[in-house]
């Protein structure tokens, strides 16, 4: 049988059947690893050791070198669990180190009042820090495990505010905002309160910090029940891409929202990413 010769000696030589031909092939692509290369005696032409089959960019690839016969061809092949696992471990290795940060002096967990209007507003029950010098509604963004202070991300709480309407006080680049690791169902959002909003609904929300994922926090996803992407309205085409990205990782799917989260009560942002309504965007 091909399954023993192979994974008791990868390679030495394997019969390979040409009655058989394409059910071999079946089972070589699922026992193949990305970047893989095996060989086997050809089953057209008999050629010892002449025909190797190889996985590479997610497709199977098979010839035979001998210059006589013509075997040879090619189909796709779906990524295996190795191939997955393989895959997350680069992307772990990939993420951005963390770097060192400290809040700016002038960013402080105080009472004013412009920030109580804005914390009001939202329903935010979490810490919000102040940005005396800029005003702006401050939330740091902590490591996940540890819980140290990463980065932050402040909003402009006056209408001609200096700067940015969402400012980052880090240099970090593949940071989210979680507001709580430990909730069953995921939802992602773009910014901090929407993510808060989330939060006040019973799930935790978790704010890109912009409309695009770095691979490098797929990881971060896996241990939730479900991942909701809840994006916004002008977002869906990235909401669908960011699907794809952790479709083959966990269960995700995509609600196309009426209006941003943070406009609505808990009740209904509940409803909204439990039962979403029924709305097609034109894409
Ligand atoms: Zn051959």
């Amino acid at each position: 049988m091909v399954l023993e010769l192979f994974t008791i000696a990868p390679r030495s030589i394997c019969n390979l059947n040409l009655e058989n031909f394409e059910m071999d092939i079946e089972f070589l692509a699922e026992n193949l690893c990305e970047g893989d290369t095996k060989r086997a005696n050809c089953p057209t032409c008999g050629g010892r050791n002449t025909f190797t089959i190889t996985k590479k960019f997610g497709e199977i690839v098979w010839n035979c070198y001998k210059v006589s016969c013509s075997t040879s061809g090619r189909k796709y092949s779906l990524p295996n669990i190795n191939d997955i696992k393989n895959r997350i471990n680069k992307k772990q290795q990939t993420a951005y180190p963390n770097l060192p940060f400290v809040l700016p002096e002038h960013v402080l967990l105080m009472d004013s009042p412009v920030l109580k209007t804005y914390v009001d507003k939202y329903n935010l029950k979490r810490d919000v820090f102040f940005d005396v010098k800029e005003s702006r509604a401050v939330f740091p963004i902590p490591c996940m495990q540890t819980k140290k202070i990463l980065g932050a991300v402040g909003r402009a709480l006056l209408p001609d505010a200096y700067g940015p309407k969402w400012k980052r006080y880090d240099k970090q680049k593949d940071l989210m905002y979680f507001t709580d690791p430990n909730l069953d169902v995921g939802v992602l959002v773009e910014d901090c309160v929407s993510a808060e909003s989330c939060y006040n609904a019973g799930f935790t929300g978790i704010a890109l910090l912009g409309t695009s994922m770095h691979e490098s926090r797929i990881k971060d996803l896996m241990p939730f029940k479900e991942i909701v992407i809840a994006l916004d309205k002008d977002a869906n085409m990235k909401a669908l891409k960011i699907k794809k990205m952790l479709d083959p990782y966990m269960n995700c799917r995509v609600v196309f929202l009426p209006d941003d989260l943070k406009y609505f009560s808990p009740g209904v942002v509940q409803a909204i990413i439990t039962k979403p309504p029924a709305y097609c965007p034109s894409l």
